[in-house]
């Protein structure tokens, strides 16, 4: 191993603990053959800590912001799938529309639309997921819970997107009773909707509550500091 390798060596135990906890939420909760993935969330952290982490075989990235994103693509080992999960400007979406595989936070009928149209350009279909703001929180985005039905018929219209299922951020405070409404909120629409959209993605669970949140049926926990350790915001 050379040096600079080994300086991301904290990364490596952080990955083996987050196994650890996600095996032992399963093997309790879930069914033996649940998939839980995993996805590295890379704001503030540099390409080549990011790089260590897929070498480790993390194989989904989870980007926040267009600029920063644009500024590291380049130097990202090719082999992970990259996500948008932050909130995200219209007239952005043409930049990241050709480099991600999925969009998890989608909340208005305007960004849908311009999704489908720059998809639409690219020949694409682009998956999404439709943010859900289950705590009802003035300072999140996502679509209220009581919307999420409709919205989804609405965007299930659109011929160049397709709605993969459900994305939210809980409240920090009692977050296993939010966590719980996602799931049945999730379970009910799934059903509901099963002759419009298939939905087979619940994108919940951050460092502070991923275990929690496997609990609870997450099948995509997006993790950060719990990974990374604490961002340096001061890095550009
Ligand atoms: C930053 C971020 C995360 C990861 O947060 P941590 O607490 O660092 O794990 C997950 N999801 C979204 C949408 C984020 O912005």
């Amino acid at each position: 191993m050379t040096e600079v390798e080994n300086n991301f060596s904290y990364i490596d135990e952080n990955l083996r603990i987050i196994h650890e906890r996600i095996e032992e939420a399963k093997a309790v909760y879930r069914r033996a053959d649940d998939d839980v993935r995993i996805m590295a969330v890379t704001k503030t952290v540099s390409p080549e800590a990011v790089n260590h982490a897929v070498s480790l075989g993390i194989d989904l990235l989870g980007e926040n912001r267009v600029q920063e994103y644009l500024s590291k693509k380049d130097v990202y080992d090719k082999s992970a799938e990259v996500q948008f999960i932050g909130s995200l400007q219209t007239n952005k979406v043409k930049y990241i529309i050709d480099s991600v595989s999925l969009i998890q936070s989608v909340d208005s009928l305007r960004l849908a639309e311009t999704i489908d149209l720059h998809a639409h350009r690219q020949n694409k279909i682009m998956d999404i997921l439709c943010e859900v703001n289950i705590g009802g929180e003035d300072s999140k985005g996502g679509v209220s819970p009581d919307m999420v039905g409709d919205f989804i018929e609405q965007i299930s219209q659109f011929e160049n997107i397709r709605v993969r299922g459900l994305m939210t951020i809980p409240p920090p405070s009692d977050s296993d009773i939010f966590l719980g409404r996602m799931q049945e909120l999730f379970n009910r629409l799934s059903d509901e909707k099963k002759n419009i959209v298939s939905m087979d993605i619940l994108s919940m669970g951050m460092t502070h509550d991923y275990a929690e949140a496997v609990k609870f049926g997450s099948t995509l926990v997006r993790i950060g500091t719990g990974l990374f350790g604490a961002r340096d915001y001061s890095r550009k």
